[in-house]
């Protein structure tokens, strides 16, 4: 799939790049023809004008290449009567093309002998009856435009051959980034199938076991039933998660942003574990001395401070203490919320915010969890331009800082 789009992409760039290179050409091409057009007829006006008042400038008139640039004048009748130093032909010979410039009802034109093409200029002389004609070689101006024209085609398809290989690089930096998403989407969807089909065997086995007993009574099978809902509350609360995620993969995920006081938002979550808390005999402390209005997603601040509670509660054993701290810094508040608990090894720190990751999936398995929390807790604080920082020492704790602008 890959290698297509590359190729397609690669193709895509050359033949823009192929466009461009021959809008160039044709323009350069263009321009110089235009150019030396121009240059011969100044030149033509000059020497007409020189030749007439008898004071050419032999030297322009050379003007390096030989016989480019040659006038004759003739009298009435058409014969030469004078002619420039250097001519591309003897002098007999270019009796024909005067003749055919003189006959020609138009001051300037394009004569032609032995197939080579001259441009000429007819102005009548002033002092005697006659005229001064002033002819380019036109062969020499075709063959610079014929000579440009193939550099400039060689030069295109040589840029060509080098942008091929430049748009395969450019392809593949492009894609990567493509690439990468593409995989982490697969390797999403594989671990979502897989952390589904474990709930969906417990509760199928589960449910078998009630329907081979179905002489007994429902009291008598609450064991069965009992492990099939608690497997299905997971389910339930993995589907929730996965869906929050995909809404924020694809932007859907949006954010009622409003002012609200945030100590008083944390003191709302933190009473809602203190029961959980007594449950598991932990010390649950905090310190929400700082007041002030934050601007943001009031709910989705709950959720990011449900998720670091509920780990920091999971993680801790009976006798631990967790505690939540808010401090106000200038334009940024920061929460801390740290516990007594087991502690992540530095080898995980940094990885405990990818998808599914559970630092030790034998250990996890046993505790209720999905391993998509703090993945959300990180989306909830990108979304809303923050930080979130974490330090730990196993076996005596960990900490999490979250710095929020304001
Ligand atoms: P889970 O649902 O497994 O808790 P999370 O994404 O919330 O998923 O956390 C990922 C992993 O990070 C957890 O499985 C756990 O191993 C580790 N972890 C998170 N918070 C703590 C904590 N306070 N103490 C120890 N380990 C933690």
């Amino acid at each position: 799939m890959f290698r297509e789009l590359r190729l397609k992409l690669t193709l895509i760039n050359v033949g823009v790049m192929a466009l461009l290179l021959l809008l160039f050409i044709i323009g350069t091409f263009f321009v110089m023809q235009v150019q030396i057009f121009n240059q011969s007829q100044q030149l033509m006006q000059i020497i007409a004008s020189e030749a007439g008042s008898g004071s050419v400038n032999n030297t322009r008139e050379h003007d390096k290449h030989l016989a480019k640039y040659f006038y004759l004048k003739t009298d009435e009748s058409g014969k030469i009567t004078e002619n420039s130093s250097a001519l591309p032909l003897p002098l007999d010979q270019l009796t024909p093309l005067v003749e055919k410039a003189i006959n020609s009802p138009n001051p300037k034109g394009e004569v032609e002998l032995h197939d080579e093409a001259y441009t000429f200029l007819k102005v009548p002389l002033k002092q005697t009856p006659g005229f001064v004609i002033t002819f380019v070689d036109l062969e020499r101006d075709r063959e610079i435009l014929r000579e440009l024209l193939l550099t400039l085609s060689v030069g295109g398809l040589v840029c060509l051959g080098l942008s091929y290989y430049g748009s395969r690089f450019m392809a593949d930096r492009a894609m990567a980034p493509i690439k990468s998403s593409w995989q982490r989407q697969q390797d999403f969807v594989a671990d979502a199938s897989h952390e589904l089909r474990t709930p969906l065997t417990v509760v199928q086995v589960n449910l078998e076991l009630v329907k081979g007993n179905s002489d007994e009574t429902v009291a008598s099978q609450s064991k069965w039933l009992d492990n099939s809902l608690l497997e299905m509350k997971r389910m339930s609360k993995l589907v929730d998660d996965l869906l929050f995620l995909a809404r924020a993969d694809s932007q859907q995920q949006t954010l009622e942003m409003k002012q609200f006081p945030l100590n008083t938002a944390l003191r709302e979550v933190i009473e809602s574990f203190k029961p959980l808390a007594e449950t598991h005999e932990i010390l649950l402390e905090c310190s929400l001395n700082s007041e002030g209005m934050y601007y943001g997603d009031e709910n989705r601040i709950k959720q990011l401070m449900v998720i670091l509670l509920d780990n920091a509660l999971k993680y801790t054993p009976s006798g631990g203490q967790v505690s939540l701290s808010l401090q106000n810094w200038g334009t940024l508040a920061e929460i801390t919320v740290s516990d007594t608990g087991e502690g992540i090894d530095q080898e995980h720190l940094a990885k405990i915010f990818e998808r599914f990751y559970r630092v030790d999936q034998a250990r996890s398995q046993q505790t209720e969890g999905t391993g998509l929390g703090l993945a959300i807790a990180d989306w909830i604080i990108r979304s809303h331009h923050g930080r979130i920082k974490v330090s730990s020492s196993p076996g005596k704790g960990t900490t999490f800082v979250v710095s929020l602008p304001k």
